[in-house]
Order: C-alpha cells, then sequence, then structure tokens
C-alpha cells in the first residue's frame, strides 16, 4: 500500500491538499494491520472504532477550516504504558490485566487535542523492563526486517508499528534506551527527550529519576512534529520544565558545517559487532565530508554507567512495583476466591500477576535498598551518577570549546534472534551499554537509522545515536536531518 509509506510531513500535505482524507487513511491503516499484524504482533490493542471516529471528526473540521495541528487526521500508536481513558492498560504484564484507567496520561491529552487518530496500544516487555518484548506476559513482537529476530525493546511494538507502515508515528518510552535501541533495530527514527522536557504524568512509572517519553517515527521530521506537540511544562508532572518549546520541525535545514561532532573512544569497546562498527565508522567519515569537525573525546565513567544503572533501575522499580498489591489495579486472586487473608491476597497477587523480570528487578531493587546493602550499593550509585552526568556537562561545557554533539553507535550488535539471549538477563541487559549512559545524564539522544549489515540474507538496521547537551533537541534533530538527507535510505522491509 504505496499511501502508507509516506512520512506524516507529507500525508499531512496530501490531507491538506484534499487528496485524501483521514477515514481513508485511516481505513487503509487498518487494512494493513489486518494483513501484516499476524507476522508482527506490534499491537496489544486496536481502537479501531474511536480511531475512524476520530478520522471522522478530523474530515469535519477540515472541512470547516478548523485544523488543529499538522498532526489532525494522523494514524497514531501509543506503547501500552500510557493510561488512556476507558481502554484497557497493561504495561504487557499480566498483574495489570483489565485494568481501565479513569484519565488520560497528559501526552494523549495533547495528541488528541492536536487531532490524532490513536490506532491502539503496542506491545512491550512487560513495565518497560527488557530490550527484546520477550518480557511481555503476552507476546513476543517480531522484527519486521527479520521475523525471526527480536524488534528490540522495550518499545518494540511502537518501533515496528512504525517500520511496518502500521500507523504512521508512535509513542515510546525510554529510561535505559527503550525508544533508541527499537528504533535502531528497527531503522525507524527514535528520539529520548531531555528528562523533563515531556510529561510523565499517566504514564506507568518503571524508575522515575530516568524515565522519559518520546516519539517514534518514520523521518526526523516527524519525530520533531510529535514532540513539539507532546513536549512542554505539566501541572501535573512536577518534574517537567518550564521551558518554551520550539517549533523543532520547522528549523532543520541548518548544515552540519562547523559542528563540532565528539567520539567518545569508550563506546567503541570490544564486544561490538565489526560490520555494525563498519556502518558507524563509515556514517561519521560521511559526516565529515559534510563539513563536520570530528574530535576524541573522552566520557571516562562510562565503563560504570551499565553497572550504576542496574542498581538505581531496579531500587525504583522495586518501590513504583509495590502498588501493584491485587487490590487496586488489575489482577487479583480475590477474584477466584473471596475468602483469602489479606497477605495471601498480596503475596498470591503478586506471585501470579508479575512476570520473571519484573520479580528479579524487584529482588534486586529491594536487596541494594536494605539497611545493611544501601550505602555499598545506592548510595554508591548515587554518586557515580553524578559523576556520569559531569562526564556529559565536561564535553559540552562551550566556554571550555566543548563539542556540540557526541556520536555513537546505538546498539553494538544487529536485531538478535528470538530466544538468543532470553536465558541470559546479563547478556540482555549488556545490549543496552550505550543507551544506558544517557539516562542518569538526562540528556537527550536520537536514534537515526544510518545503513544495514547481512545476515542470513537479510538486511538488519543500523542506528547512530546522536547526543546533544540538556534541552538540546533542536540540534540533534537538525544534524538528523541533516544526516538522512544526504544517507537518503529508502529501503523497506518486505512483508
Ligand atoms: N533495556 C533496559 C532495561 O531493561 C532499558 C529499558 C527501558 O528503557 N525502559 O532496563
Amino acid at each position: 500500500m504505496e499511501l502508507l509509506t509516506f512520512s506524516i510531513s507529507e500525508v499531512s500535505k496530501m490531507l491538506a491538499e484534499k487528496k485524501i482524507t483521514s477515514q481513508e487513511l485511516t481505513e487503509s491503516i487498518f487494512e494493513r494491520i489486518k494483513k501484516v499484524e499476524p507476522k508482527i504482533s506490534a499491537f496489544v490493542t486496536l481502537l479501531k472504532k474511536s480511531a475512524l471516529k476520530q478520522a471522522k471528526d478530523s474530515d469535519q473540521r477540515r472541512s470547516d477550516g478548523k485544523i488543529l495541528s499538522k498532526l489532525d487526521g494522523i494514524p497514531i500508536a501509543l506503547k501500552d504504558l500510557l493510561c488512556t481513558k476507558g481502554v484497557e492498560t497493561t504495561a504487557s504484564s499480566n498483574i495489570l490485566k483489565g485494568f481501565v484507567p479513569p484519565y488520560n496520561a497528559t501526552v494523549v491529552n495533547l495528541l488528541e487535542q492536536a487531532g490524532a487518530v490513536i490506532v491502539g496500544k503496542t506491545n512491550l516487555d512487560a513495565f518497560a523492563h527488557g530490550s527484546s518484548t520477550e518480557n511481555s506476559d503476552f507476546k513476543t513482537t517480531k522484527n519486521p526486517w527479520d521475523t525471526s529476530r527480536v524488534p528490540g525493546g522495550s518499545s518494540g511494538g511502537s518501533a515496528a508499528a512504525v517500520a511496518a507502515d502500521e500507523c504512521l508515528g508512535a509513542i515510546g518510552t525510554d529510561t535505559g534506551g527503550s525508544i533508541r535501541q527499537p528504533a535502531s533495530l528497527c531503522s525507524v527514527v527514535g528520539l529520548k527527550p531531555t528528562y523533563g522536557r515531556v510529561s510523565r504524568y499517566g504514564v506507568i512509572a518503571m524508575a522515575s529519576s530516568l524515565d522519559v517519553v518520546g516519539p517514534i517515527a518514520k523521518t526526523t521530521e516527524d519525530a520533531a512534529l510529535i514532540l513539539e506537540i507532546i513536549a512542554g511544562h505539566d501541572k501535573l508532572d512536577a518534574t517537567t520544565l518550564n521551558v518554551p518549546v520550539p517549533k523543532y520541525s520547522e528549523n532543520l535545514d541548518k548544515d552540519i558545517k562547523g559542528l563540532k561532532i565528539g567520539i567518545p573512544k569508550e563506546y567503541f569497546a570490544t564486544g561490538m559487532d565489526e560490520d555494525v562498527e563498519k556502518v558507524i565508522r563509515d556514517t561519521i567519515e560521511k559526516m565529515k565530508k559534510m563539513g563536520a569537525e570530528i574530535y576524541e573525546i573522552s566520557l571516562p565513567h562510562s565503563d560504570y554507567a551499565l553497572a550504576t544503572y542496574y542498581i538505581l533501575q531496579p531500587a525504583e522499580v522495586s518501590s513504583n512495583l509495590s502498588r501493584y498489591d491485587g487490590i487496586k489495579y488489575g489482577f487479583s486472586t480475590l477474584r477466584d476466591n473471596k475468602n483469602q487473608a489479606l497477605e495471601d491476597v498480596y503475596f498470591k497477587s503478586r506471585g501470579e500477576g508479575f512476570g520473571a523480570e519484573a520479580k528479579r528487578r524487584i529482588m534486586l531493587g529491594t536487596y541494594v535498598l536494605s539497611a545493611g546493602y544501601y550505602d555499598a550499593y545506592y548510595r554508591k550509585a548515587l554518586k557515580l551518577r553524578t559523576l556520569v552526568k559531569n562526564d556529559f556537562e565536561r564535553v559540552f561545557d562551550k566556554s571550555a570549546n566543548g563539542v556540540d554533539v557526541i556520536v555513537t553507535p546505538v546498539s553494538p550488535t544487529p536485531a538478535f534472534k528470538i530466544g538468543e539471549k532470553s536465558d541470559d538477563p546479563v547478556k540482555m541487559y549488556l545490549s543496552d551499554i550505550y543507551t544506558v549512559p544517557i539516562n542518569p545524564a538526562g540528556v537527550p539522544a536520537i536514534s537515526t537509522p544510518v545503513g544495514f549489515v547481512s545476515r542470513d540474507g537479510k538486511k538488519l538496521p543500523v542506528g547512530l545515536q546522536i547526543i546533544g547537551p540538556v534541552l538540546g533537541e533542536q540540534i540533534i534533530l537538525n544534524v538528523s536531518h541533516q544526516l538522512e538527507q544526504n544517507l537518503s535510505i529508502k529501503d523497506k522491509p518486505e512483508l
């Protein structure tokens, strides 16, 4: 279906020129979903009826000359970690099965106020714990480029849905790489904003000091369009920054001549796939030809970032997941048997409702926070977090001749086979080695498609991570857009 391969900005023009209607567009999205979803499994909930109604309303607004934004009438998918009023929200976990939120996440309200059509809720690793969607309690999403491989995670459903043209854009969340890594593995654009740039009100919390919400899209311009709708201060989320939101999508045309790019030597360590490394190095060469200045830099605490993350993150997870006790939300053993002692309800509901990975993180987190180990693990990790953050501040410091952006790989390998790492949590955790340090530092980063490697006769995508200083979304979007124009990658997965 030709129409669906177009980007949001292209389709939005077609809508404006009355070449298509939102209803036609939305109908073809659901035809596409019907065709490819059995192979991809990107969605946990489809919202055809309400989507068609939203599309109809959008067409009406358009004929009344009252469109709300460039996203008006555009089909968008939401990671099922975002609360949707009246629509089941599960975090892909059994413990939230049947939970229907009484309110929308702020991001959902903002998208609806912009006229977006909500296609459905996408699959994830339960509670966003993972890098492959294999930790979903419901199903594993498949990579559209090779369905025997993972799409990445935890926002794997959102990335796969965009890559497979099942929606025009999607929302993901990123605590340690969950937007960027699946974007990289599926050849779509994924942006993790600055901590606090986008409201998390109504987003099921993973690790609250690291979580951010961001766009996944086919092009950088589309990611910019979505970001400018969802970003901004929210009185319902005290961590949001009260800083004006630029029109990101209108400032992407600056060339990269004279741009200072830092390449951290710690990010080209052993363990990286040789073919992936070649694609990344070739891209850096290309950026040099485009006029950028390349500098080797050092982020000396990078080696500790993964360990720091895997202490702080489970500590916060264990606290955030304590509210799911079989009383208030979703699944409860009380349903089958009313005569249970309160403690049994807690134990049994949590025991049956949480999957293995959530339990692992609850135990790790409880351990590092427990009285005897708090200083040895948690407090030490907090100190290291500051050092990791300082590394980034130092290299971006303009008064000390700092760089404009940092460029690294997103993932050390291309998409791996389903089942390849699921029995070995540490191996799985290592796939986040290049994305995890960014979250404790709080800075923004984007994953941009830059090429492919070949495995078993199939093309597997490779993404480049472009990191900016705090609130530097505009510059990383600009660099990503320039690179995208230069590389002009048109490949699509065959489905
Ligand atoms: N893969 C990482 C983890 O499992 C990051 C997840 C995320 O960003 N939500 O913790």
